[in-house]
């Protein structure tokens, strides 16, 4: 690595972010820390613009930490169906709850308070202290990864621990000096900016970057090689039969387990492929079933493997469940999308029932 941290890097990024930066995402102008974070676990793996819309209606609905804290895991869930990975509600759901309960609602300030939280890392914890409380502290999101990545030419694949390390400790060396008021929020959003408008993943605008004057991969024209990318792993692929239950225009929905896939969410109930459904619905439910129909499948990704779902629809000779523990309930088709369901369980539905 030829680069060595200097003064100028913060200093140029600030500027930059002044005079080209984004300003005016919701979340922005305040000091508010349940807003700020709100957003910054809405941003974790989201883009911004489909963020927005939820961030809006989510406060709208909870203004602050106690009225999320009453709220119904539920509730919170329904909100944020569509957004995905879901333990994020979750945890802001339990969160709320433990800042009501150990800090009198009010959002902590110091990092080991923060951290204690469940959901948040170390940079959303930096990050929030930065934009909420003015603190000094290094923010390192995946977009701040590989732009130090290419600005010291680090070797490594994102999420490699040695690359992880060195560029924590670069991160921290290259914060502001100076601790003007101001500064540190227009130095971290300006790496977020940078990294989403400027430093992109594909086609990178290097002329016009700020710090393009000392980026060691720009200067061995070696943009593309950084990051190196990650050793390929084969995703495994699992499959699922989805039952579309019907009877009167309600359908029938199991609420999944509070731990794992789609935790606390209401799914289609879900059978093994190849076993028989009539059989299965049966012995399960009670129900006799007509007119089975094949839908063509549609796959999901996760982050360590495929879902591939082969969704079913028929119509039931009975609404009485068998075993109803509470986990299965018929619900009326008009008011199926308010609940919190995964987003591939809402296209079938949406492709298959409402819009008729
Ligand atoms: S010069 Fe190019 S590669 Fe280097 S930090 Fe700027 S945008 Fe990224």
């Amino acid at each position: 690595m030829s680069n060595k941290p200097d003064f100028n890097f913060s200093f140029q990024i600030i500027h930059w972010q002044k005079a080209h930066g984004r300003h005016d995402f919701p979340w922005q102008n305040t000091r508010d820390p349940y807003a700020i974070w709100l957003s910054e676990i809405m941003l974790q793996q989201t883009r911004v613009a489909t963020v927005i819309p939820y961030y809006q209606r989510f406060l709208q609905c909870y203004p602050d930490i106690k009225s999320l804290s009453l709220a119904s895991l539920d509730d919170v869930l329904a909100l944020w169906s569509g957004l995905g990975y879901y333990s994020r509600g979750r945890n802001l759901h339990k969160s709320a709850d433990l800042i009501v309960k150990n800090h009198g609602g009010k959002f902590p300030s110091e990092s080991n308070s923060i951290k204690k939280l469940p959901g948040i890392g170390r940079s959303t914890a930096a990050a929030i202290q930065v934009f909420a409380f003015g603190k000094h502290h290094a923010i390192l999101d995946g977009n701040v990864k590989r732009i130090l990545t290419r600005y010291f030419g680090a070797k490594g694949y994102l999420g490699e621990k040695k690359l992880d390390t060195l560029l924590w400790k670069k991160a921290e060396e290259l914060l502001p000096e100076n601790k003007v008021n101001g500064d540190i929020e227009a130095y971290s959003q300006g790496l977020m900016d940078l990294g989403s408008t400027i430093c992109t993943r594909n086609k990178p605008k290097c002329a016009v970057c700020p710090i393009h004057l000392k980026c060691a991969a720009l200067q061995k024209n070696k943009v593309g090689e950084f990051p190196a990318a990650r050793p390929r792993k084969l995703l495994l692929v699992k499959e699922t039969t989805m039952l579309m239950i019907i009877r009167r225009k309600e359908i029938l929905l199991e609420r999944r387990p509070s731990k794992g896939i789609w935790g606390g969410l209401w799914c289609l109930p879900e059978m093994p492929v190849n076993e028989d459904i009539s059989l299965y619905c049966y012995q399960k439910f009670g129900l006799k079933i007509k007119q089975l129909a094949h839908m063509p499948s549609v796959e999901h990704s996760f982050t360590h493997f495929k879902l591939r779902i082969y969704p079913k629809s028929m119509l039931a000779d009975s609404k009485n469940l068998a075993t109803n523990k509470g986990e299965q309930e018929w619900i009326p088709l008009f008011r199926v999308l308010e609940l919190g369901i995964p987003a591939p369980v809402r296209i079938l539905l949406n492709l298959n029932f409402i819009n008729e």
